[in-house]
């Protein structure tokens, strides 16, 4: 009504508000796609705005967008115009796979927004080996960081020659520009999935039914999760899973060649897991010899150990007795970047290799140590109930924990007290339990009926 109003259109104060590139950098990684060519259509300004700056498409999710998933059935042409188009033509595997990415890429090179495309995400998409290939290897292509964690249809073994092949000697001066690739943990899901999917879609509720079957039980369950999920978030000052006593890492198990691989990429491209550095893959400091400890027919306990993924997160107190460890731990900011895992959530208003590896403290204090193994470096001297460990310094595994549980069992149980054998007091972790806390717990809840020595 009044000449007050005249200039506030909706679309004008939200143009001039996003135009502001600051403002533009930490809102438009909380939209869809959908949602920023939505807003793209409601004025010429905002229109020339999602088209032009160069931060509108810096963080690019594409695992919500709906044409970049594979339709189920490869015949059915109805609607799925790239694949119309190419009816006629021979499609291998992978291209089939790749289409509708493909197809999503084209389009942003069209409007000439891919090259601005600096973190993208594909976590749970189909994502075969060769448009890795073409997103890490193409000019057309600008990506830092890169998410491919659950993707289908991806094969492994081709990926790893891939990362060799893109990070090998005689590579051109200024490539891969990927520093960083999220594959190995758990995609995040997004806030809604979190809250409102049903309890048994989770994967870890294979326990027999009945034992949790009460709604009492089940909050209860809930609440202790979330406050021992609080618990390590309190005692590890950060929130991040890889500094916290997180335990076991990973997912799925990898094949061996992903160690080689990662050692490969060293210092050219990270990703969100890390070498174990424990001193038996060090040839310098394991125990290297062809005879067997002890005639015993097993290896040295402490034997040259080839590269390995460091699969547990042991939190930031380090060895139980020395509150360190002999390869001293990683810390940000002081390590090299090839020791520091990249942490999720994924940075939304960064796409450097350092805002992906650095934790949040919760107090704003210095960053946590790091503390990381692969599970051959920790056999026999990390409890998995309390995650308490002991390093190499300050115990000596002997070569009864590599036996069985079996032959461990009897060798306890028949074995003095006190004399040349080992005696219980002198062994701390048992069965993956430490003997003086977590296995007597175990003993007193089984006493009576099949307990190990009931
Ligand atoms: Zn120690
Ligand atoms: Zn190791
Ligand atoms: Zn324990």
């Amino acid at each position: 009504m009044g000449p007050l109003i005249v200039d506030a259109s909706p679309s004008h104060t939200l143009a001039d508000i996003l135009s502001n590139s600051l403002v533009l950098r930490q809102t438009t990684p909380y939209l869809p796609v959908a949602s920023i060519y939505a807003l793209a259509a409601t004025s010429k300004a905002l229109h020339h705005i999602v088209n032009h700056a160069p931060d509108v498409f810096r963080y690019l999710d594409l695992s919500t967008v709906q044409s970049a998933i594979v339709p189920y059935e490869p015949l059915d042409s109805g609607g799925i115009s790239w694949r119309a188009e190419r009816m006629d033509e021979a499609l291998t595997e992978d291209e089939w796979y790749s289409g509708p990415l493909l197809g999503i890429f084209s389009k942003l090179q069209r409007r000439h927004v891919l090259q601005n495309v600096q973190t993208l995400v594909l976590d749970g998409l189909s994502v075969p080996a060769d448009l890795v290939r073409e997103i890490i290897g193409e000019d057309r292509f600008n990506v830092r960081i890169l998410s491919i964690r659950e993707t289908q249809h991806l094969n492994e073994r081709k990926l790893l020659q891939l990362l060799r092949y893109a990070v090998r000697p005689s590579r051109p001066a200024g490539t891969p520009r990927v520093k960083g690739i999220y594959f190995f943990g758990k995609r995040e899901q997004p806030p809604l999935l979190v809250e409102h999917a049903p309890k048994k879609k989770n994967s870890r509720s294979s326990s027999p039914k009945g034992v949790m079957s009460s709604q009492g039980a089940q909050i209860g369950a809930e609440w202790n999760h979330k406050s021992s999920e609080a618990l390590s978030t309190a005692l590890a000052r950060t929130t991040d899973k890889w500094y916290q006593c997180s335990g076991r890492m990973m997912p799925k198990r990898l094949s061996l060649e992903w160690a080689e691989t990662l050692k490969a990429c060293e210092g050219i491209i990270a990703f969100d897991a890390v070498l174990c550095r424990g001193p038996r893959h060090d040839p310098g400091r394991a125990f290297v010899s062809n005879s067997d400890s002890e005639g015993s027919g097993l290896p040295h306990p402490a034997s040259y150990l080839s590269p390995a993924i460091a699969t547990v997160a042991l939190g930031p107190h380090g060895c139980e007795q020395c509150q360190s460890c002999p390869e001293d731990p990683a810390v940000f900011g002081q390590s090299p970047a090839s020791q520091l895992p990249l942490l999720s959530p994924i940075p939304l208003h960064s796409s450097s290799l350092r805002a992906a590896q650095m934790p949040h403290t919760l107090d704003g204090s210095a960053s946590p140590p790091l503390f990381v193994r692969c599970e051959d470096c920790l056999k026999g001297r990390w409890c998995e109930r309390c995650h308490k460990w002991w390093d190499e310094d300050c115990y000596t595994v002997s070569t009864i924990a590599q036996r069985t549980e079996l032959q461990q069992t009897e060798y306890m149980e028949n074995a003095p007290l006190d004399g040349a054998a080992p005696s219980k007091q002198s062994i701390k972790v048992h069965m993956g339990l430490c003997v003086n806390n977590c296995l007597v717990g175990e003993m007193m809840a089984g006493a009576g009926s099949n307990g190990m020595w009931g």
